[in-house]
């Protein structure tokens, strides 16, 4: 049996997750959208607490903090508030600590959220020897100094250059002086940067490339993630007279409509529940409750529309839907290419990945008697 991993050295942490991170596309900066199933910045904080950090601080701007709170809820941390750079930020959060004055402290961005516990015990292991340790790599691509004008100017010595990651690690003392002292240009590069400027060492610990910095927008595919997903979904409406008849998001012509929650189109709520199923986000009355008055008479068009969308943040793209309405009237091959074309058009996809079918139940049942109309959905969803 595996035993408890040997202790750290006690230690203070502080993540930086202030930055807008806007680059990778989307509204929701970086560090609080999911990666491997939850939120980028989740991931650091409890590689963090479970090597040991007390206390953890999590800096972020005025208007994160909501979403740092909902990403860390569980969570012992302290949030504290960025300034306007890095530098500031991180200053900031020295400062948050001088109530417990910490032996040790690291100092981390949001945006790696992927930390090995290897690489925390090397960089504490080393502030026996230094004020300060950074986790670094060697550079393999040959470099070349562009002039300016695109134009290689000359070659630098990629065996002298490391990649620097964080965290980095500091004996607090010295990096809370060091910034304190600090007035270079408005942001530092780095923490240790501002260390190496008032004089202290720093040592070069050997870093990980599971460590990368989360940048682009492909970096948030999860490639772990199954490449396909299945979801089904079944939905029954009663008709009675003096209602509108919606199906696929159509309206058709009828003596009688569907009754219920929204426009009770039983079509598009089969479908919604097939996405929702497939990503394992529960199903329509979930999200949108029969009881909220906001979605009485409401177009069902937003419900899948809102599924799509779910799915696409999990990570995938619907590849094919296919429906079945049971029904004894109205007859549906007439409107059969309207609906397909409004399914489509709802789901972002090309006709042919839509399938529109519909049976009878020979006259038996409560659809053969006209009581009711059922439909049942499948769809599949394809990684992104
Ligand atoms: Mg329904």
């Amino acid at each position: 049996m595996a035993g408890a991993p040997p202790s750290l050295p006690p230690f203070a942490a502080i993540i930086v997750a202030a930055g807008k991170g806007l680059r990778v596309g989307g509204d929701t900066p970086k560090q609080f959208r999911n990666w491997r199933g939850k939120p980028v910045l989740r991931h650091s904080a409890e590689a963090l607490l479970a090597a040991g950090a007390a206390p953890l601080i999590v800096m972020t701007s005025a208007d994160g903090a909501a979403a740092a709170n909902a990403a860390l809820a569980g969570l012992p941390f302290t949030l504290a508030q960025g300034g306007a750079t890095r530098q500031e930020s991180v200053r900031n959060g020295l400062e948050a600590l001088a109530a417990q004055a910490p032996q040790a402290v690291l100092i981390h961005d949001a945006a790696r959220p992927d930390l090995p516990r290897a690489v925390i015990a090397r960089l504490l292991g080393a502030l026996a020897d230094h004020q300060g340790a950074i986790p670094v790599l060697p550079v393999v691509d040959s470099l070349a100094v562009d002039d300016g004008a695109g134009q290689m100017a000359g070659k630098a010595e990629r065996e002298t250059l490391r990649r620097v990651q964080t965290p980095q690690a500091f004996r607090y003392a010295d990096i809370l002086a060091a910034h304190r002292a600090w007035a270079g240009p408005l942001d530092a590069g780095d923490d240790a940067q501002v260390l190496a400027v008032s004089g202290g060492s720093v040592a070069l610990v050997e870093g990980d490339e599971r460590l990368k910095k989360i940048t682009f927008a492909e970096d948030f595919v999860d490639t772990t993630a199954p490449a396909f997903r299945i979801g089904q979904g079944y939905d029954v409406h009663r008709l009675e007279t003096g209602e509108e008849l919606w199906l696929c998001g159509v309206q058709i012509p009828h003596d009688k409509g569907l009754s219920g929650h929204s426009d009770a189109d039983v079509a598009l709520h089969a479908i919604t529940d097939a996405v929702l199923g497939a990503i394992g986000a529960g199903d329509i009355g979930t999200h949108f409750p029969p009881s909220d008055p906001q979605w009485r008479g409401a177009r069902s068009a937003q419900f899948l529309e809102h599924a799509v969308s779910l799915a696409r943040e999990a990570g995938y793209a619907v590849a094919n839907c296919d429906l079945t309405l049971i029904c004894e009237a109205p007859k549906i091959g007439p409107h059969r290419p309207a609906m397909r074309a409004a399914v489509a058009r709802i789901m972002h996809l090309g006709e042919d990945a839509v399938s529109i079918k519909a049976t009878t139940t020979e006259r038996l049942g409560f659809t053969g008697r006209g009581e009711g109309i059922a439909a049942q959905a499948i769809v599949l969803l394809q990684r992104a």
